[in-house]
């Protein structure tokens, strides 16, 4: 079989798998956009796991599937194209890989197993109030007594804490010399003594972000991944990993079909022939955009296994794919919006509602503003891209 045909006949399994046992009630909450929480995530990653897909990035030394760049890809997409969860990254995408490189075989053998059958929930603290883009700024401090280091500090915009069972987190154990020199890694069991974690209420109404204050929290030495102070050089290998992530375009492709829906279900005859036309047409301004980070993803994947350098394509590809939501959200807006106006505070899509699936676009067009914000910012993409090009 050639590679083609390989991949094609991959893809078919993965998508047997899919429409047969990820549960229509968790397809459902995909489908809709609503927001996952760790029970649909959990229970989606058991399942997985049981089928041994549990880890699709990890090399199979450590339980992972061992598959190749390509195929991981066709896993995401295919996952998407049926409504499946994304997987849940903190554990399997982020600490996890460092754990890997990183660990010690202790750390490794008690961590990553939670990881992989999806007991152990992750998050992390990396922001804080004035420390975000310019993260080298961070200020939770972590003083060294015997075999403890004693945390103190804030955390914020910590996705999922609330739900988590730890944090990997970066700490400052130095001042002197560079900024990033002084920066250690620590995992942090959340139910410490000194840990409090309050809700920051957001305008989607949904309850994602967290501040987490750290109050003389004592972690054990032995959860510091790698030596003190080289902090710096973990957290980026860990968010290096995750630079392709944009090359999944899947996910807004879905969102667009199912704008493309509403629009057409919304703005049925003649009345409404011009409106619907005009939101047609930006709809398929977004497909054209999209189609083009699609090819840019695979190529840029062809790139890394054939060891060419990256260039500029995940910051474009992240950039592109998270504006195109956002827009794909407004065009959504535009059809329904009016009816949605005088009910914009509070937003409740939790009760019996018969227009719940307008909340939803709603809850959804609000939620993408911070798209532009996570994972590196649009401006700081743009800052990456005109380096790279101009050298500036
Ligand atoms: C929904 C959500 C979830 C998040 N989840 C997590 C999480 O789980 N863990 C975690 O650690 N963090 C998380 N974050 C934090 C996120 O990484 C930061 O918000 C992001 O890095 C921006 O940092 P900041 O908020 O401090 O804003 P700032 O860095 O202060 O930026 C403010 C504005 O200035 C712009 N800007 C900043 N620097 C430059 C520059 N050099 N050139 C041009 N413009 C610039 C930015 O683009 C932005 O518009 C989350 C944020 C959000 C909104």
């Amino acid at each position: 079989m050639d590679d083609a045909a390989d991949l094609e006949s991959f893809r078919r399994t993965l998508r047997e798998f899919a429409l047969s046992h990820c549960p229509p009630e968790i397809r459902a909450v995909v489908a809709a956009n609503r927001k996952l929480g760790r029970k649909e995530w959990s229970a989606w990653q058991r399942i997985l796991h049981a089928r041994g897909w549990g880890a699709p990035s990890w090399p199979k030394a450590h339980g992972g599937t061992g598959w190749d760049l390509r195929h991981r890809h066709a896993f995401d997409e295919v996952m998407a194209e049926c409504d499946c969860p994304p997987q849940y990254h903190h554990g399997l995408r982020h600490i996890g890989p460092v754990l890997i490189e990183f660990g010690t075989p202790e750390q490794q053998a008690h961590f990553l197993p939670g990881i992989l059958n999806g007991e152990d929930w992750w998050c992390q603290g990396y922001s804080e109030p004035g420390a975000g883009s310019d993260l080298a700024s961070l200020k939770t401090r972590a003083e060294r007594d015997g075999e403890e280091y004693v945390v103190t500090g804030q955390k914020l915009w910590t996705s999922h804490a609330h739900e988590s069972d730890w944090m990997y987190t970066l700490v400052r154990t130095s001042s002197a010399g560079k900024r990033q020199e002084g920066i250690t890694m620590l995992l942090i069991p959340l139910r410490s003594p000194g840990i409090t974690v309050r809700p920051v209420p957001t305008i989607d109404g949904w309850h994602h972000v967290n501040e987490v204050f750290l109050d003389g929290v004592r972690v054990p030495a032995a959860n510091r991944i790698g030596e003190e102070g080289k902090g710096w050089t973990y957290g980026k290998f860990l968010l290096d990993r995750e630079r392709l992530g944009g090359a999944n375009v899947a996910p807004a492709f879905r969102f667009l079909d199912r704008a493309r829906a509403l629009v057409a279900a919304e703005l049925q005859g003649p009345q409404n022939r011009l409106k619907r036309e005009m939101l047609a047409m930006r709809l398929l301004q977004i497909e054209a955009e999209l189609r083009g980070a699609r090819e840019l993803g695979l190529a840029a994947i062809d790139d890394v296994m054939n060891g060419r350098p990256l260039g500029i394509a995940p910051s474009v590809l992240k950039l592109s794919t998270s504006e195109a939501m956002q827009r794909t959200s407004q065009v959504a807006l535009d059809a329904v919006g009016h009816r949605l106006a005088t009910r914009f505070r509070p937003v409740d899509a939790s009760g019996p509602n018969a227009e719940v699936g307008e909340i939803e676009w709603l809850q959804n067009y609000l939620y993408l503003r911070a798209k532009t914000i996570f994972g590196g910012s649009s401006e700081v993409q743009k800052n990456v891209i005109a380096r790279q090009l101009f050298g500036t």
